[in-house]
């Protein structure tokens, strides 16, 4: 499911569902009974071999166990082992570790620390069903931002909890002034991370809180979850669309999760 920004700001987060190289739209789809049906296979999203089972949410095992984006430190940046001379795909390290990221606070369930990519935002957010987002730091390297969570993991969570996301219970926060108050609080650790990567390595970023909608008519007040892995049709009317699940009026379903299933939908 591919999450787009709205073109006015105080609309909807946009939902397509990927097919092949055609793009579903979602969101006129809202208040209308939908159903999705899993025809048992699933094709590795990397290498497009057809897998039993999927790894890392839509991986065959093969690339699973090869890939440098399949690695424990990509969950983990702070073990990055490229300098040990055994990151698994060098090349692809380069592309992607070893460039701009950002630490950002969020409002998912409650306020979060997280980190991406700096051309990941905002989809990083979205995907959460965040409906705040403030960048607060930019650093050189994936590694330097994992240190950096690691410090703030200390005070602020990096957690979603998914069922209070998707309730709708979650109050705004003042997210500026969360980042001044935690900045103040941290800034001695975050000097001892300059003094190791250089002193211009973690840089402050004075940007906007950002804010999104998402696209629910009806927020379930009780969470249960649907998975192709234990009944392959999911049926129901789809009341919204928040973070990566589709909001049916018989339970929630996390499409990230089945990332690579080859699904019909009615
Ligand atoms: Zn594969």
């Amino acid at each position: 499911m591919v999450a787009t920004l709205p073109a006015s700001q105080d609309a909807s987060v946009v939902y397509h569902l990927r097919a092949g190289e055609q793009q579903v739209p979602l969101n006129a789809r809202i208040g209308t009974p939908i159903s999705l049906e899993w025809s048992g296979a699933i094709a590795c999203t990397h290498c497009g071999r057809a897998t039993r089972k999927s790894f890392a949410q839509g991986y065959c095992y093969p690339c699973f166990k090869r890939l440098a984006q399949c690695d424990t430190c990509i969950m983990k940046p702070e073990t990055c082992h490229f300098f040990q001379g055994t990151c698994r795909e060098p090349e692809w390290g380069e592309k992607h570790c070893f460039q701009p990221h950002i630490v950002y606070l969020a409002n998912s369930s409650g306020l979060k620390v997280g980190i991406t990519r700096k051309t990941q935002m905002p989809t990083r957010w979205l995907d959460q069903g965040a409906i705040q987002a403030l960048p607060i730091l930019e650093v050189n390297t994936r590694q330097q931002s994992g240190l950096v969570e690691m410090l703030f993991k200390e005070q602020v969570s990096d957690r979603t909890n998914w069922r209070a996301m998707l309730k709708g219970e979650v109050e705004a926060l003042d997210l500026v002034s969360e980042r001044d108050r935690l900045l103040a609080l941290l800034e001695g650790g975050l000097n001892q991370l300059r003094e190791l990567h250089g002193s211009d390595a973690i840089r402050p970023l004075d940007e906007k809180p950002r804010s999104f909608q998402y696209p629910v008519e009806v927020f379930p007040r009780k969470v249960v979850s649907h998975n192709f892995d234990k009944q392959a049709r999911v049926d129901g009317v789809l009341q919204g669309i928040k973070g990566q699940y589709l909001i049916l009026d018989t339970g929630v379903i996390n499409l990230r999760k089945f990332t690579g299933y080859e699904v019909t939908l009615t």
